[in-house]
């Protein structure tokens, strides 16, 4: 398995009124991308213009960020060939590693639209290199720089333009390369994308990590027949495995995302976040994280649940009221 650092350029469609505009909203239209061996040393690469067939037309957009003209891409080869290429060039079992979580959505999208085989029917994972360089130097994690920044920061020579597919797959694979020479381990936080998620248990993602774990859940028929799952609703120290003292239990803000916060003897506090994604019909599934926290988030946690029952109960309320009037 190697490093497949990747980076995709799309156009989208200038009026919104295409038939295709809700399967592929986003056409790629430009492939680069760099192998990376022992060290992360640069050793291949890869690109490639891609012929669209949905949109025809540049959105003004991409034309002004990415400096690409529909002639250009003319003379590149339509989407399948590229990604019978690109197969042949890497393997579908390296590890894709881009800036930012959208690519390879974007990626398996498009290979299910022009009817090739995804990267995966499952989970898949990747390194996200925007990611990684918040761990490594942002405060607050949730953060995220854009690729300039962050070559910037790490004093990158800038020897070639930014925003063509190339490039900035070029300058990803230069800040993944100082980022792993900082700490190594930053080679573990690997995200996955979830175009499919798990359909059964054995498929599910359970990721543990530092101070964090991650579960990604099979689907299941209803957000009622999930939120009552033992696993689901569970919340052990990610540690020990012991279940926590519940200091708050799950309750939810928006009905999307639940918390809850406890205590383990051993390892202190945690927190709990299930985020309920929702798929076509009723089906769902979920991603559950368990955290290692302090005091003051817990403050704030409870501060939330405070709230969110007070705002409960005046609607409550104001409904009956509303009930005596009528
Ligand atoms: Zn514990």
């Amino acid at each position: 398995m190697s490093l497949i650092v990747l980076d995709l350029e799309w156009n989208q469609s200038s009026t919104g009124r295409e038939p295709e505009a809700a399967s592929l909203p986003f056409e790629i239209i430009e492939i680069g991308a760099v192998r990376l061996g022992d060290g992360c040393r640069m050793i291949g690469e890869f690109s490639e213009l891609i012929k669209p067939q949905v949109y025809t037309k540049m959105h003004t957009y991409t034309s002004k960020l990415i400096h690409l003209q529909m002639k250009q891409l003319e003379k590149g080869s339509p989407f399948q060939e590229v990604m019978e290429r690109f197969f042949q060039w890497c393997s579908r079992e390296d590890l894709i590693c881009t800036w930012g979580s959208s690519d390879v959505t974007e990626l398996q999208r498009n290979l299910l639209f022009f009817g090739l085989e995804p990267i995966g029917r499952g989970p898949v994972p990747y390194l996200d290199v925007q990611k990684l360089f918040s761990l490594a130097y942002e405060e607050d994690r949730k953060i995220r720089r854009n690729l300039e920044y962050a070559v910037d920061f790490l004093k990158i020579e800038k020897d070639i333009p930014f925003h063509r597919a190339f490039s900035d797959a070029y300058y990803t694979a230069a800040v993944l390369k100082a980022l792993v020479e900082k700490d190594a381990s930053l080679l573990d936080y690997i995200s996955y994308d979830v175009t499919f998620p798990p359909t059964g248990r054995e498929e599910e993602i359970h990721a543990r990590f530092r101070n964090y774990e991650k579960y990604i859940t099979r689907v299941f028929p209803t957000k009622e027949a999930l939120l009552s799952d033992r696993e689901v609703k569970a919340l052990p120290c990610f540690v020990c495995g012991k279940n926590l003292r519940l200091t708050i239990r799950w309750f939810s803000t928006n009905d999307r995302h639940y918390y809850a916060a406890g205590v383990c003897e051993k390892h202190g506090y945690m927190k709990g976040k299930i985020r309920v994604r929702h798929l076509e019909g009723d089906s769902v599934f979920a991603v559950k994280t368990t955290k290692l926290t302090d005091p003051t988030e817990m403050r704030d946690i409870e501060k939330k649940h405070n709230k969110t029952a007070m705002l409960r109960m005046r609607r409550r309320q104001g409904g009956s009221q509303e009930d005596q009037k009528s």
